[in-house]
């Protein structure tokens, strides 16, 4: 009885207190059972999992029971997964590493052109360096043609990095056709799936995978912690030295509580994957439809099929998605515009541009996504303040009122 009040309580503010939160693809809370799994690691287990005496090898035993369970959810053997502190690090890994590894070969990357800050930013940087690298352009869809990517293979191309599900608009790109395709052509192939991961099903093999970047906070795990999966044979350029801890591609003492926490939160989702997937694929379009048919002008970014379970991504004529998000606040719905990591700064989103929107356009949208906590009263409730919000803001939006009138 006692501990059904506990878990409550930890439930109540794992959803913000009275808030509903709507954001998940920005980041997840911590289920409470990975918190819980996490605890001992903090004080009575605080070994480093790097020494021989009993304390450190019960922190090694923990890591490794937790690698299990991050290579379990992906389809991969635990001695090819590395801990990383996140889906940035783990981008930065396997592209840097490749490229390094390979520059004798060849000094071409081929990427999409709605890639997360994470791979895109690293590219800019290649670019610099010595490298080129060609952005195969998503369709209105925000989908890639895999016969585009391979059109843009060169003989100097030495790695494909491409995302499997975006963190904006929530489409899935054909990772296996493409991946099929890079070994074809003798191709290292890169996936970031950090939005994929833990919301369908993931499998390095059956996507022809080589490297795959995860991170723990998108799937209810703790911050800071990721991993990334190599192929048994592949060899990368460590691009960070010291003590050489994860096979010296990140070395440095391992944060062990929060892998714990990491294989605890792959191992809830791999077990309960069907079942959410399918809860949240209906609590989203029941919200897509209800969203498009009650509001004149509304549209939805990206594919409405190929898309994740949780993922709506709107857009409304004559209203700025920042206002959006304000009056959404006040009516205790967190949700966002374009991506967390671009909120802060004024330029639309590139992927609403790569999609094909006017920079009016971009600057509208409403991305709502859907979690572990939402509930059927959840998504009503967003129905309903969506459209008074639209209401409202378009009573007073000159664009919208000089409209036909
Ligand atoms: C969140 C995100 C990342 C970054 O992961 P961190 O663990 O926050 O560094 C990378 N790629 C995608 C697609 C993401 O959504």
């Amino acid at each position: 009885m006692e501990f059904k009040i506990i878990k409550k309580i930890v439930h109540e503010k794992s959803r913000g207190g009275n808030m509903i939160y709507m954001d998940h693809s920005a980041t997840s809370p911590v289920d409470p059972e990975v918190f819980e799994a996490m605890k001992p690691y903090f004080q009575e287990e605080f070994g480093n999992a790097s020494t021989l005496y009993k304390l450190g090898r019960d922190g090694k035993r923990a890591m490794e029971n937790a690698r299990a369970q991050v290579a379990s959810i992906i389809g991969a053997e635990p001695k090819d997964i590395i801990f990383t502190s996140g889906g940035t690090e783990s981008d930065n890994i396997a592209i840097k590493g490749t490229v390094y590894k390979l520059k004798n070969k060849g000094r071409h990357i081929i990427t999409s052109n709605i890639e997360h800050p994470a791979v895109h930013e690293t590219c800019k940087y290649l670019e610099k360096n010595g490298f080129e690298v060609t952005y195969v352009p998503v369709g209105t869809d925000g989908l890639l043609k895999a016969s585009d990517v391979e059109a843009a293979i060169r003989d100097d191309t030495i790695l494909i990095t491409v995302m499997h599900a975006n963190n904006e608009i929530g489409t899935i790109q054909p990772i296996a056709e493409i991946g099929k395709i890079a070994h074809e052509n003798g191709i290292l192939f890169h996936t970031d799936a950090v939005q994929s991961v833990g919301k369908i099903p993931v499998d390095v093999n059956a996507l022809n995978v080589d490297m795959l970047s995860i991170s723990s906070h998108k799937l209810y795990g703790p911050k800071g912690i990721g991993a990334l999966y190599i192929k048994k044979g592949v060899r990368l350029e460590p691009i960070i030295h010291g003590g050489g801890h994860e096979r010296g591609l990140r070395p440095g003492t391992e944060n062990v509580p929060a892998i714990v926490g990491f294989g605890k939160a792959c191992q809830l989702a791999e077990e309960n994957l069907d079942e959410e997937s399918a809860r949240l694929t209906r609590l989203r379009d029941k919200l897509v439809d209800a969203v498009l048919e009650q509001n004149e002008e509304a549209y939805l970014n990206g594919d409405r099929e190929k898309r994740l379970p949780g993922n709506a991504n709107f857009r409304f004529t004559g209203i700025e998605g920042e206002s959006l998000i304000l009056h959404l606040d006040f009516k205790g719905i967190a949700a966002s515009t374009g991506s967390a990591c671009s909120s802060t700064k004024l330029e639309p989103s590139q992927v609403l541009m790569a999609i094909g929107l006017e920079e009016v356009e971009a600057h509208g949208s409403l991305r709502i996504s859907l979690g572990r906590e939402n509930t059927e009263e959840d998504i009503d409730h967003a129905i309903t303040s969506i459209k008074e919000v639209v209401d409202t803001l378009r009573k007073m939006s000159p664009l919208w009122c000089s409209k036909g009138e």
